[in-house]
């Protein structure tokens, strides 16, 4: 049977406590219990269905939760105060002092700042590879691993990664496969192709309306626990708790995800063939092109396309600015970083958001100054947007026409 993510959400069905159509927000930090015995048993763990404090659980972050969990197909899920705050205390609650992460080199700079700068002052070293040489990785592989870490699509180069082979090396050396899968909701299930834990940003597509950060960690009931747990969880410990109106706000848009990552693919996929067209170096995943075109054909549920993503190289800094600088001016999208918005965004990586990567590794990654990274909007008209891009492009010298 074919997995159906959209499908998963819909079938859920929360009334709010008057019959409302959405359910009821959770307005309390603090519950109230009939019995002392009641609040003893819910401390240890053992009162199903009763709340204690809200840095715990709270019936709107279990609703939303429950959400992400049907669209991953993970048993279930916890919501985090950011995509950094549910990073962190999977990590932290995956490794210990002494022990070693292997993680792809083209990841989000705060997630790789986190593991080169961070984590070692708790003596926990990372290892960072070629994400899409299988050999590589395994090789990069200790005693001391515990954990593989990667992005579905990766931040910004757009490296597609092979979540069946890497899933496989990881059982085989019994270390545990994280998944973050900011860049292909919907369009990837990495759980379905082996990853243990998929984390994601919801700051980006999956709320889709730049008002809020969020994150989430779609897992086993198991580890849902231990992050939870009130003696030794990460999430509990280190408290990157989402609120509960947030909460109910990103579940409410989350049922538009399905039209809207079709729409952002398509819009992406007709720019990045026109782009491709006029010779410009494009990178897209949905580009016959791109050295992973097949691999994310195999993985992908289709419907949902190759996702919003895409990055062209023009050459230089400056070349790059003053094309972003002048697309804004035309209202064709914004200068900031981020993703996922109605609106096209636009950064040049290198500069802003992979700073925190020193630029010889910038460049070993084959990070160039001159890539503009694109999160394509909603456009309802993508031919209008395209000959306006165009005409920027040419007022900018970064096509060569006659
Ligand atoms: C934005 C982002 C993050 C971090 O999420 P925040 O919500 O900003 O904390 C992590 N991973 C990826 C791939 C991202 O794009």
């Amino acid at each position: 049977m074919k997995f159906k993510p959209a499908n998963n959400i819909q079938d859920l069905q929360y009334f709010g406590e008057f019959g409302g159509v959405n359910p009821s927000i959770s307005d309390s930090s603090t519950y109230t219990f009939l019995s002392a015995k009641t609040m003893f048993d819910t401390f240890e763990g053992n009162a199903d269905g009763c709340y204690l404090y809200s840095r715990h659980s709270t019936p709107s972050n279990l609703y939303l939760g429950e959400a992400l969990a049907a669209m991953e197909g993970t048993e279930t899920a916890t919501v985090c105060a950011s995509g950094m705050g549910a990073i962190t205390p999977v990590l932290m609650q995956l490794c210990g002092a002494g022990d070693h992460v292997v993680s792809s080199r083209t990841i989000y700079g705060g997630t790789y700042a986190f593991l080169k700068n961070f984590a070692p002052r708790f003596n926990i070293q990372a290892s960072f590879v070629d994400i899409t040489n299988l050999e590589v990785v395994e090789a990069a592989i200790t005693p001391n691993t515990t954990v593989l870490y990667c992005e579905s699509v990766s931040n910004p180069l757009l490296e597609v990664a092979n979540i069946s082979g890497l899933a496989k090396i990881a059982k085989k050396h019994n270390i545990t496969l994280v998944v973050d899968n900011t860049f292909s909701p919907l369009s990837i299930s990495p759980s379905l192709l082996g990853a243990d834990v998929v984390i994601h940003s919801l700051t980006k597509f999956i709320n889709g309306s730049s008002d809020t950060v969020g994150g989430v960690v779609c897992g086993t009931q198991e580890f849902i626990n231990n992050l939870r747990n009130i003696n030794n969880g990460a999430c509990m410990l280190l408290g990157s708790t989402m609120d509960s109106l947030r909460a109910a706000s990103i579940l409410k848009n989350l049922r538009t995800l399905h039209i809207r990552i079709q729409q952002h693919s398509n819009n992406a996929s007709f720019l990045a063939e026109k782009f491709q067209g006029l010779g410009l170096k494009t990178v897209y995943p949905g580009l016959p092109s791109h050295p992973s075109y097949k691999l994310y054909k195999a993985m992908m549920n289709k419907k949902y396309g190759f996702g919003g993503m895409l990055t062209i190289d023009v050459g230089s800094l400056d070349k790059a600015n003053t094309l972003m600088e002048l697309m804004q001016e035309k209202n064709l999208g914004y200068l900031a970083v981020s993703l996922g918005f109605y609106k096209t965004l636009f950064s040049a990586p290198g500069s802003s958001t992979s700073s925190e990567i020193p630029e010889e590794e910038q460049a070993a990654m084959g990070l160039s100054n001159g890539l503009i990274r694109f999160s394509i909007g909603l456009d309802a008209d993508i031919e209008r947007t395209y000959s306006m891009m165009k005409a920027c492009m040419i007022k900018v010298g970064v096509l060569n026409t006659k």
